[in-house]
């Protein structure tokens, strides 16, 4: 029988594959995709959100644990676990070294990037190659690796880990587990029962897009909660950022977000402004604009701008309908035309003290909420076990986004994905492989206890 057997194939699951197969233990990676969709949302990403108290290579200055806290803290509104955080904090401080001696390679943050070069560490070849990098240290290990093979259910006795069985209805067996298959944000019809309906009898989610990966189903995420695994978040919180309306459905990746946003006006479906496109500078509060999208008309709106901020901004992958006449710009985008010019020119007639001079041509770009990761997850501690009725399973763990809700209870911080990720894939893979080894050893039931 297998000793580890790991559910996924994103950056959680790497990582606990990873940690497992060096401490000894013999490990099979399931993951629902094909090898050339590899990776989940982990091949979407750029970067690693890291604490340091001094320069280090790529990262300059200092990011110490309180500074990390306190961000965390404010953009939660405190629904995050203090514990938990704090240990995800202090373990991106040192898993550089790990990453690197798994081949993963690190860089500073490009010009016209996201503003984070003290905060931030930049993948060199993105997550893709993260990705790539871990899958290659996987097999050199010796980790056995099975691509399209979706699991569709675990069979448990009481709170232990007994077997999965996938989609294809095969039963796998193992001493221990770690599910790291990710949040349910390609379940179009859980987001749309999660969101429900608004006041307009509209159903929001119907119009949203998904930034990533389609096997993020959330059917193990479903399948524990029926199954009696403690639960924490939200089901209607998650990331999500305005991204090009002509974005696909799935995997758009980076390249369709819209970040021209605080340099001009949003306007929504009645050519109407909604929010202060400046309340921050661009990325800062860049998150929210997924959520304000959501809540208008057909969950639809126009990043407008004029000559002036081309160049300004990291040019978006789609081009943007460009007009020479404010009224030419609304026709062509289908906007109530005089509603659309008095909405621009009471913004412009507000903003300052005397004339305004906008600069045609003006573009204008479509957007549309674009889901990143939803938050619902598994409820864990530092072990990172699967809790039953409060109780920790003795050898199931779980990790990444199907337990980012214990320290995302909403909002987010650049880069802190990966950060919890890493950690809990980490710290899973470790508890797992020590499971197994107490299996072997003992009767079941005192493996992961005696991590406790
Ligand atoms: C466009 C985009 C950009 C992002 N950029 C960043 C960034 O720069 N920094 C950051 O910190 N975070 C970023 N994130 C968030 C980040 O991707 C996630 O926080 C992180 O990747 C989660 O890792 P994970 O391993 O939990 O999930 P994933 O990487 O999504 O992996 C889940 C895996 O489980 C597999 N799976 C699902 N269901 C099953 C099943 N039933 N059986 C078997 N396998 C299954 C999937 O195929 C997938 O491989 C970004 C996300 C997106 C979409």
């Amino acid at each position: 029988m297998i000793d580890v057997l790991v559910v996924g194939g994103g950056n959680a699951a790497l990582c606990a594959a990873l940690m497992a197969r060096e401490a000894g233990a013999s490990v099979l990676l399931l993951e629902a995709s094909p090898k050339e969709w590899r990776g989940g949302n982990s091949q979407h990403t750029r970067n690693l959100r890291c604490m340091h108290d001094a320069p280090q290579d790529v990262l300059i200055d200092a990011y110490p644990e309180e500074e990390y806290w306190q961000d965390l803290l404010k953009v939660t509104g405190g629904l995050t676990d203090e514990h938990l955080a704090r240990l995800v904090i202090r373990a991106s401080s040192n898993c550089r070294d790990w990453m690197r001696s798994h081949g993963v390679h690190f860089q500073p943050p490009l010009s016209g990037a996201l503003h984070v070069a003290r905060t931030n560490a930049f993948f060199m070849g993105g997550g893709k190659a993260l990705v790539n990098a871990y899958f290659r240290s996987a097999e050199r290990l010796g980790v056995q690796i099975r691509y399209d093979t979706p699991v569709a259910s675990v069979e448990l006795d009481g709170d232990r880990f007994v077997a999965v069985r996938t989609e294809a209805g095969e039963r796998i067996e193992a001493k221990s587990c770690v599910l790291a298959s990710g949040g349910f944000e390609s379940n179009r019809e859980w987001l749309r029962e999660a969101w429900g309906q608004n006041e307009r009898g509209e159903w929001p989610a119907d119009n949203f897009l998904i930034r990533g990966t389609r096997f993020n189903q959330g059917v193990l995420l479903k399948y524990m909660i029926a199954a009696g695994a403690d639960s924490i978040g939200d089901p209607s919180q998650g990331h999500m950022v305005a991204i090009d309306a002509r974005a696909p459905l799935y995997d758009g990746g980076i390249c369709t977000r819209i970040d021209c946003v605080s340099l001009g006006v949003v306007v929504n479906r009645e050519a109407q402004r909604f929010y202060d496109e400046g309340e921050d500078f661009w990325p800062k509060r860049y998150a929210i604009w997924g959520r304000l999208v959501a809540q208008q008309p057909g969950q639809i709106a126009w990043s407008i701008i004029d000559q002036k901020a081309v160049g300004r901004f990291m040019p978006p992958v789609f081009t943007g309908t460009q007009a020479n006449s404010l009224g030419e710009l609304a026709r062509k985008i289908g906007l109530d035309e005089a509603t659309f010019v008095r909405t621009v020119q009471d913004y412009n007639a507000a903003c300052r003290v005397g004339r305004f001079d906008h600069t045609a041509p003006f573009y204008a770009y479509p957007v549309r909420p674009g889901i990143t990761f939803t938050y619902l997850g598994l409820k864990v501690d530092e072990t990172a076990a699967v809790r039953f009725g409060g109780r920790p399973s003795p050898n199931l763990c779980v990790a990444g986004e199907m337990m980012a809700g214990n320290v995302l209870g909403k909002g987010y911080t650049a880069g802190v994905g990966m950060s919890i990720g890493t950690a809990f894939g980490r710290i899973a893979g470790t508890q797992a492989a020590r499971a197994a080894k107490t299996t072997s050893k003992n009767s079941p039931e005192t493996a992961l206890a005696a991590a406790h």
